[in-house]
């Protein structure tokens, strides 16, 4: 099997490097790759890229992913989360590939507090959630045959990460404000990956599974509780913060006022992925507690 993946370099990418390697034989690209164009500015430049490159499965990890700037460069996020994604399913649906794509609890508007079935009616609140809804609207659109995984709060182990601010904050200063009336699960993109492909080898065999499903890791959780649980773990482990026990303030998302509006409501049903590919999403405590072990024994 031939693999092209897009966006070896974000978080979610940098996973899928590692955990689609053994299923054959992987081109990874990122927006700067010289061998064949990666950029998704360049339309023309990827779909050569595809042709060029003739996959079995194309995996698209790249993304305009600054949300608040989206709201302010609505031409470049509908290229990069929209009209990009349409072309990598136009070349898959002629060379009958698959094709695997992200998208984001952000294509719903966050009302009520049930989590979200995939045959909710979408309702974005930012150019972010609207640009990659018409994502997946025109891969499904395509024809192609297709993989998309909605997901939420995703954080890597490398770089920056919300966790890793949160304990840097709390290194620094005697109390902290965080956002409590967001709900979600936080969700690793080693996570992501290995979901990822686990449903590749499923849908080679079994390719009546194509289709939209949300993949988020279990539980839920606010900003709020998310920073306390870092916190309690960066203590038990010896870490010393300024900020005191309960020194974390819960405060609405009006508290820090950003350009783009965020849901409120991100719980995701994630029944379908389990049920269909007999699969297991662990509690987001679990992925959280090991990247933060590893962050901390590595000092990053
Ligand atoms: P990252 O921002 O970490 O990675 C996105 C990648 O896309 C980066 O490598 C970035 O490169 C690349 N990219 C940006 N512009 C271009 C371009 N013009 N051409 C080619 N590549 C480009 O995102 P994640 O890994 O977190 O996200 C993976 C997927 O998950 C995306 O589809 C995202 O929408 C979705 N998602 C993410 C969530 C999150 O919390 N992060 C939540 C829900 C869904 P560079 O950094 O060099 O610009």
């Amino acid at each position: 099997m031939k693999i092209l993946l897009f966006g070896k370099n974000g978080q979610v990418g940098w996973e899928l490097q590692r955990s689609l390697a053994p299923l054959g034989e992987l081109v990874a690209l990122d927006h700067d790759s010289k061998e064949f164009c990666g950029n998704f500015a360049d339309l023309d430049g990827i779909a050569e890229t595809v042709r060029a490159v003739a996959p079995d499965v194309i995996v698209n990890a790249a993304a305009h992913t600054a949300v608040d700037k989206a709201e302010s460069e609505p031409d470049l996020a509908r290229t990069i989360n929209a009209l990009a994604p349409a072309v990598l399913a136009r070349e898959a649906a002629r060379l009958n590939a698959w094709l695997v794509h992200y998208s984001t609890d952000y294509v719903f508007d966050g009302s009520g507090d049930r989590p979200w079935v995939e045959t909710d009616p979408p309702g974005p609140l930012s150019v972010y959630g609207v640009t990659k809804l018409a994502g997946e609207q025109l891969i499904r659109q395509s024809g192609c045959r297709h993989l998309i995984f909605r997901t939420s709060w995703v954080y890597g182990a490398r770089g920056g990460n919300f966790a890793k601010t949160m304990l840097r904050l709390a290194q620094e200063r005697d109390s902290l404000k965080v956002i409590d009336d967001q709900i979600g699960a936080p969700t690793g993109a080693d996570l992501l990956a290995d979901v990822t492909a686990h449903v590749i080898r499923t849908a080679r065999q079994h390719p009546e599974v194509a289709g939209l499903y949300h993949l988020v890791a279990g539980g839920e959780t606010s900003w709020h509780g998310y920073a306390s649980f870092v916190l309690d773990f960066a203590r038990r482990a010896g870490v010393p913060l300024k900020a005191a026990i309960g020194a974390i303030e819960p405060v609405p998302t009006s508290a820090f006022p950003t350009a783009a509006c965020r849901p409120h409501n991100s719980r995701m049903n994630t029944e379908k992925l389990q049920n269909t590919f007999d699969l297991y999403l662990p509690h987001w405590q679990a992925g959280v507690e090991r990247m933060l072990s590893e962050v901390l024994e590595s000092g990053k």
